[in-house]
């Protein structure tokens, strides 16, 4: 197949063998006439073929043959979807080392699918982004030569590709093919594609720092922003943000759906904080945010709302457990008024995620002195209780209640207080009780939280318990109460949120465990209902009646 005066024909082997029969002779002949029009192909997945655009261009000097293969709509439809159903372009990126672009003017960003060793990461990128990478990465000219060849595209669609050079002498192909987005709108997809001199790796772009998964800036490059606007006197707030209940939504769902949460929470954040501020990854679910446009609270408060308003829109409480539930945490302060260098400035927004945590989570806490203390005081209380947490011994949710599902049934029965003092810590549940009986009373109530008199909780169940609904197993659930029934009489009653269980067949006077907060208002983990059912279903083998 390869011939000596041909050296591309055998770069071009390995690719050839995913195409079908008639696509590779076509192909084939393109290359014997050197022409590097696009040529319609199949390419061949499994059973599956793909059309497509292909086009190769041969670089005598380097000896290698470049080659395109486009496919707008599929690439554009797949922005969704992608991973799975773009594992044959990946397998094309490590062959070819070739980054992929797409551009729909609908989503109004990039989508970006490299190969392992780009120097520009995967994700998505806003167009502000993108344009704020070509202006920092490129020399002036180059840029706008860029940012002039996009706009002219974006008016006249038309395949095109345009050459150019980064500050640090990489040169770079880029490549452009119209295709139908999503929206049914014209979009542009391509190739970018970086030179390599011969037998030497050319040396990659610095300060593409992007976290490749989500494409947000990696923790090095957040921090570095930071404190560079730290030493120049830039007044900025410093947030930090972690999804709540992640290592569930990977439990539940898997890694990949975990991955795609991931992807989604650094969009939403990116697009909610805008050109407010920077984002990056500081490594699992965690996030910084330093906002550098705004300092007055109200428009920080704002922002922050956004992020946590446009994090639930994506993956909204459905109620059907089909979907993960996804909320997340922040807490932050600002420089200089509480902090006066980068590292105390992160402790302090920390302690504040901590406290948001511990206070039901889904929210965001600003340092407030007059609320929160010295930051002195206030981190040494926080370390004190995260100390107290991890102390714990025997706190694993799934072990404790494993271990207590077989006590109950097949050993030594511990009595009803100690199980549920057990099970609140282990779950981390603020306020628990168990009532029986009609009217209900209380049979025994747990917890760390602010606790409420026998008599509310017992009119809550009065109210609630009939709404149970008597063949379901489903939980009450109320996050917070201007959602729920009866809201305002439960507000005045103390409560901040419910999850009401009815315990055991309850044929006759009926017995229910209660979960409850007294805060504003506590967003109750989905994903731990069914331990809860488990819990309610092991209280139903004592008599509680009689307990
Ligand atoms: P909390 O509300 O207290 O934050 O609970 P959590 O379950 O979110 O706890 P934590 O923040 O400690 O969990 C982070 C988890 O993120 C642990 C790890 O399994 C998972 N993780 C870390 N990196 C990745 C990643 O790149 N992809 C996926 N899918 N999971 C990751
Ligand atoms: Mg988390």
């Amino acid at each position: 197949m390869s011939d000596p005066d041909l050296p591309f024909r055998s770069n071009a082997h390995p690719f050839e063998t995913h195409l079908d029969g008639e696509s590779r002779k076509a192909f084939a002949e393109a290359l014997d006439r050197g022409s590097s029009d696009w040529i319609p192909v199949f390419f061949q997945q499994e059973d599956q073929k793909i059309p497509m655009l292909l086009r190769a261009k041969e670089n005598r000097a380097a000896g290698s043959l470049l080659l395109t293969l486009a496919d707008p709509f599929l690439l554009v439809r797949n922005i969704e979807v992608q991973d799975e159903e773009c594992d044959y372009l990946r397998m094309i990126h490590t062959l070819y080392d070739d980054t992929w672009w797409s551009w729909d003017p609908g989503a109004e960003s990039f989508r970006v699918d490299a190969a392992a060793s780009s120097h520009l990461p995967s994700g998505f990128y806003p167009e502000a982004e993108m344009k704020a990478l070509v202006s920092s990465h490129l020399p002036q000219e180059e840029g706008e030569k860029l940012l002039s060849f996009f706009r002219g595209l974006s008016k006249t669609p038309a395949a095109d590709e345009i050459r150019f050079q980064d500050t640090s002498g990489n040169r770079f192909l880029l490549s452009a093919v119209p295709g139908i987005g999503r929206s049914g709108t014209e979009c542009l997809a391509g190739c970018l594609h970086r030179f390599r001199e011969r037998g030497k790796e050319a040396p990659s772009g610095p300060g593409f720092a992007l976290d490749p998964l989500t494409g947000v800036l990696t923790r090095t490059g957040i921090e570095q922003a930071a404190c560079e606007r730290i030493r120049s006197g830039i007044r900025i707030t410093l947030i930090i943000l972690d999804i709540d209940f992640f290592k569930t939504i990977n439990d539940r769902y898997g890694h990949q759906k975990g991955d795609e949460v991931l992807r989604c929470t650094a969009e939403c954040i990116r697009k909610a904080v805008g050109d407010t501020g920077q984002v990056g990854r500081l490594g699992g679910d965690e996030f910084l945010i330093v906002l550098d446009a705004l300092s007055d609270e109200d428009g920080i408060r704002g922002v922050l709302r956004g992020v946590r308003n446009s994090v639930g829109a994506r993956y909204p409480d459905t109620g059907m457990g089909g979907n993960p539930v996804v909320t997340v945490s922040m807490g932050g302060a600002r420089f200089p008024d509480h902090a006066a260098d980068f590292s105390s400035l992160f402790n302090l927004a920390d302690a504040c995620l901590y406290r948001a945590k511990e206070k039901g989570r889904n929210r965001y806490i600003l340092y407030t002195p007059e609320k929160h203390g010295t930051p002195e005081a206030f981190i040494a209380t926080v370390l004190r209780k995260q100390q107290n947490a991890t102390d714990r011994p025997g706190t694993n949710p799934a072990e404790v209640l494993v271990s207590m599902a077989y006590e109950v049934r097949y050993g030594t029965k511990p009595e009803l207080l100690p199980l549920l003092q057990r099970y609140v810590r282990a779950m981390g549940i603020p306020c628990a009780a168990i009532l029986s009986g009609s009217p209900a009373a209380v049979v025994s109530q747990e917890g760390e939280g602010a606790s409420l008199p026998a008599e509310s909780l017992e009119e809550a169940v009065a109210l609630l318990g009939p709404l149970l609904q008597e063949e379901t197993k489903d939980p009450l659930v109320i996050n917070r109460m201007d959602e729920g029934p009866s809201g305002r009489t439960l507000l005045a009653l103390g409560f901040g949120s419910i999850l009401l269980y009815r315990i055991g067949e309850s044929t006759g006077a009926g017995a229910w465990l209660l979960f409850y907060t007294t805060g504003a208002f506590h967003q109750w983990n989905r994903l731990r209902f069914p331990a809860h059912r488990l819990f309610a279903d092991l209280l139903s083998s004592y008599d509680l009646a009689r307990e």
